[in-house]
């Protein structure tokens, strides 16, 4: 019996909240099975938008209410990345068992700041997982971060105060005599500058080399910055190979940079958010030959491996420096021998103390699917940007804008010009995405504007790549026919 003064968040009844719990699991799955049938996106009316404009809620409402109103007015107007027919930018599609993980997490709620938990072992195999995907060894270290950017800035950290050579974390960056640098390739994804200008090292300690006509980093001209640098009296700290770029699905040569890498003396991390995971599919391993040699790897498991928003992952080949950069505890959380504090204390090891228990997504997968079939999932996204760009470059209306490397075509309807090719192809975007009929993105790769499909999709088939190509054609001749319409 409940005392009627005390307060709680959990229900009067239990049987009430587990019936309706089942209700919302029964209508989520009925969500998911019928994904086919609805449009990809819909824009959001006006009186919908007008309805979040209420203020705090002082009283309540009953949870049905509040449920029916999330399904009416929030789901109703997803984003649709689970949808089979949206490649824009670059997400994953989530899954259903990952989905099941976070509940189940949330429900357990336990903090994955540290502590001598399951949660904690999940998490960690999980980074041994990912250390095997990546060719990494045991002894590196590793955390789960919300995303790619998070994994790239831990690294970053981790690589800026090894380079100084003097205690960073007291003496600050304005102790720094000479300007670190590292390098890239012009279609490095944008969190590097970020991460480096919240380091304090500002954008301009990332030196953008050129890439060659197939977007990976031209080495003789990084050579060369090097060397430019160091005459300059610059200190180069570290250079980021891309396994993937986000634009088109370049890969630098990763062997060749890890060379130069040792050659130098510099650190060699890769942004692996796209392809980190590709030694997963083994026909096209070899693409990210040398990232093992890497010391740091940034993975999002939110991309290929599926996993619900958010995951990112960092894995460190110098576990010490790892630790010497976060590790810190104040006076109302020193670690013990034993208890339940006992243990590795993972947030030693990123910027956030409390975190979620990410992992269990992850790992539920996983084990559930097996990491083979996550691979095959793999080499079909990129058997089906093959396909696609076969179709592109079969028909004379269409044409490629960029090579396909990976999972990623970038093509276009040709029109008299530049100028005309852009309008028309945004037109042709922004009709698909409107009628919900798919979602690409769009992209300029060398100055030529197209249209941009990241097939990074579980529930993609060859027969919608065919039925999109079809719609593209259908959109162009439409707006050919009455520009104004
Ligand atoms: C997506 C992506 C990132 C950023 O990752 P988030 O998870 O979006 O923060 C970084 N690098 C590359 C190559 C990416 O594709």
């Amino acid at each position: 019996m409940r005392n009627i003064e005390d307060e709680t968040l959990d229900p009067e009844d239990w049987e009430t909240s587990r019936a309706f719990a089942h209700r919302m699991v029964d209508e989520a799955i009925d969500h998911l099975a019928q994904i086919r049938a609805r449009p990809v996106w819909q824009p959001m009316p006006g009186e919908v938008r007008a309805g979040f404009k209420t203020g705090l809620p002082a009283d309540p409402t009953s949870l049905d209410q509040v449920y029916n109103e999330y399904r009416d007015t929030v789901r109703a107007f997803a984003m649709g990345n689970i949808h089979p027919r949206f490649w824009g930018w670059y997400m994953g599609s989530s899954n259903f068992t990952g989905a099941l993980g976070d509940f189940l997490a949330a429900v357990e709620g336990s903090n994955l700041g540290g502590g001598n938990t399951g949660a904690a072992q999940v998490e960690q195999q999980v980074v041994d997982w990912l250390k095997e995907i990546a060719g990494f060894p045991e002894s590196a270290s590793g955390t789960l971060t919300s995303g790619g950017s998070m994994a790239n800035l831990v690294a970053h950290t981790v690589i800026r105060n090894l380079a100084a050579g003097y205690d960073v974390r007291r003496e600050g960056i304005a102790a720094l005599k000479t300007p670190l640098r590292f390098y890239a390739s012009d279609q490095v994804h944008s969190c590097h500058q970020k991460a480096l200008e919240t380091l304090g090292l500002g954008a301009r300690a990332l030196l953008e080399v050129p890439s060659d006509d197939r977007q990976r980093m031209r080495l003789d001209l990084l050579e060369a910055a090097i060397a430019t640098d160091r005459a300059k009296g610059l200190q180069p700290a570290c250079v980021i190979g891309t396994a993937g770029t986000t634009n088109t699905g370049a890969t630098d040569d990763l062997s060749a940079i890890a060379d130069l890498c040792e050659r130098e003396g510099l650190w060699f991390h890769v942004d692996g958010c796209i392809g980190g995971v590709l030694r997963l599919a083994p026909e096209h391993a070899h693409l990210v030959a040398g990232m093992e040699r890497a010391g740091s790897v940034a993975i999002d498991p939110h991309k290929w491996l599926h996993a619900p928003f958010e995951a990112g992952a960092v894995l460190i080949k110098d576990p010490e420096a790892h630790f010497a950069t976060f590790e810190m505890h104040g006076p109302y959380l020193q670690l013990q021998e034993r208890g339940l504090i006992a243990g590795k204390f993972l947030a030693d090891y990123g910027l956030e103390l409390s975190r979620g228990f990410r992992a269990l997504k992850i790992w539920m997968a996983l084990k559930e699917q097996g990491a083979r079939k996550f691979g095959r999932l793999i080499a079909q996204n990129i058997a089906q940007a093959q396909h696609m760009a076969a179709q592109v470059e079969a028909h004379p209306l269409l044409e490629l804008v960029a090579p396909v490397e990976l999972n990623i075509v970038c093509f276009r309807h040709v029109a008299s010009d530049e100028d005309a090719a852009r309008a028309l192809n945004t037109e042709i975007m922004l009709r698909l995405q409107e009628r919900g009929l798919a979602v690409p993105s769009d992209t300029t790769v060398q100055g030529r504007h197209g249209l941009r499909c990241a097939i990074n999709n579980h529930r993609t088939t060859f027969a919608d790549i065919d039925a999109f190509l079809g719609d593209v054609l259908r959109i162009a001749e439409e707006i050919l026919a009455d520009p104004t319409a």
